[in-house]
């Protein structure tokens, strides 16, 4: 096939999927890869390259020439430090979920009060503990940082300090004033931050000859700049308009608002992060799909929600957490689990779960409101929930808007779409 075609991957906490879209957003071909197991010899690094050369070799050959842009979204605040000068991996990659709290009393001397640097798991946490811990007594110049993304991407267009500002934010780029804020430049590690951000979905440069060929893209094939995997999974179902949101019903509850404003605040882990001219807000409870996988398989969930009566409020009202602690919509480090008292009827009690989860749903679009934060209109919905319409049809009871299942929800599907921007706007 002569048209071009762009392909999207996406590297997520269990696996790497790739789509592969036209110009018209249509799915030529999608597929997906676990992760190759982390042993003696191996570290993630190693088992995410080998991840992404799979994937590019599943690519269906008649395909293949027809591939004309690249990018890739990976999990937030995943970190790496390279050796500028032969690439080599020095130390990581520190997880998304990792926590370095040591690096914390420094980071809070320098950063402005409640930054979303301010976590254990920021990437500047990252930097900085690996920095206390190995060039306190003078640094090494080649030392860079990157994100998960970053070095994938890097590994297909051999550029370094090429970053885009959604992964940036939790290093502490200010993605308003395009810039590293003071505080920061003024650091000894400063010289470690991608030296050029730019916009997620822009050319970055050609791919490698030697990839190029291996696998047979298109002659003028280019490496675009990525995002994170959340920002992805939002931009796949391709609404940027003020007041759309997505609600990812994944592992965790996690929402996305379009705003006109920027919000932040820290207590609750609510950050915003550049969508062109707008703001993506967003907050994640630890309320979520994890506690229905404790409690039921997902053939359970599905026969079970069939006798559930949508239009009937649930008089049960619990609180579901894997375990201890809240974050979003209430900040509560100490918030115990409720899920009592459980109905003789297993119907019942999801019914009564679900509700609960709509209802902390709400609380959370109702708090970015509260936080100044243009009102939610209209939910779409991601993840593993998005397939229960008897939840949808609950969570627009509870939330008061519409509803509706994203039609694509792939993060990869998100990725692909950066890659058409980036192959038909220019750079
Ligand atoms: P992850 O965040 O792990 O990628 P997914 O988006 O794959 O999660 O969603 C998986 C979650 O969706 C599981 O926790 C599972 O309990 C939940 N889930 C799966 N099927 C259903 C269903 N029919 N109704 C509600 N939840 C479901």
């Amino acid at each position: 096939g002569s048209r071009p075609l762009y392909l999207g991957i996406d590297f997520g906490t269990s696996g790497a999927r790739y789509a592969l879209i036209d110009k018209q957003g249509a799915i030529h071909s999608e597929g997906k890869r676990t992760y190759p197991a982390v042993g003696q010899t191996t570290n993630w690094a190693s088992s995410w390259r080998e991840a992404l050369f799979q994937l590019l070799g599943d690519i269906p050959s008649v395909h293949q020439p027809s591939v004309s842009s690249i990018s890739i979204d990976g999990t937030s605040s995943t970190t790496l430090i390279i050796d500028r000068n032969n690439g080599e991996l020095l130390a990581g990659p520190f997880l998304y979920n990792e926590s370095f709290p040591d690096a914390l009393p420094m980071i809070s001397s320098i950063a402005p009060a409640n930054h979303t640097v301010c976590s254990g798991s920021s990437t500047l946490c990252k930097l900085v503990s690996w920095w206390n811990k190995h060039c306190l007594n003078g640094g090494d110049d080649s030392a860079i940082l990157m994100h998960q993304s970053d070095w994938l991407l890097w590994l297909l267009h051999g550029e370094y300090g090429v970053c885009d500002y959604n992964n940036t934010l939790k290093v502490g780029y200010d993605p308003e004033t395009g810039s590293y804020p003071s505080w920061l430049m003024s650091q000894p590690y400063s010289h470690m931050l991608p030296s050029s951000v730019r916009a997620p979905g822009v050319p970055i440069g050609p791919i490698k000859e030697d990839v190029r060929s291996q696998y047979g893209f298109s002659n003028d094939c280019v490496v675009c700049t990525g995002t994170t995997d959340s920002i992805a999974a939002f931009l796949a179902a391709r609404t940027t308009d003020p007041g759309k949101a997505v609600t990812s019903l994944g592992s965790t509850l996690a929402i996305k608002l379009v705003s006109r404003v920027r919000v932040e605040d820290a207590r609750f882990g609510v950050y915003s992060h550049r969508l062109d001219d707008q703001w993506l807000v967003g907050g994640a409870s630890n309320s979520g799909g994890v506690v229905l996988r404790q409690l039921f398989s997902n053939d359970q969930l599905v026969t079970l929600s069939r006798d559930i009566d949508p239009s009937s409020p649930s008089p049960l009202d619990y609180y579901p957490l894997p375990k201890k602690g809240e974050r979003f919509p209430v900040s509560d480090p100490d918030m115990e689990p409720r899920l009592e008292p459980r109905p003789d009827s297993d119907a019942e009690y999801l019914h009564g779960i679900l509700e609960s989860m709509a209802r902390i749903e709400a609380s959370g679009y109702k708090l970015l409101k509260e936080l100044g934060a243009t009102p939610v209109e209209e939910v779409f919905t991601a993840g593993g929930g998005a397939q229960n319409e008897k939840w949808t049809a609950i969570r627009e009871r509870v939330l008061g808007v519409p509803v509706w299942k994203a039609e694509q929800t792939e993060a990869a599907y998100g990725a692909a779409l950066l890659a058409l921007r980036g192959a038909t706007t220019g750079s």
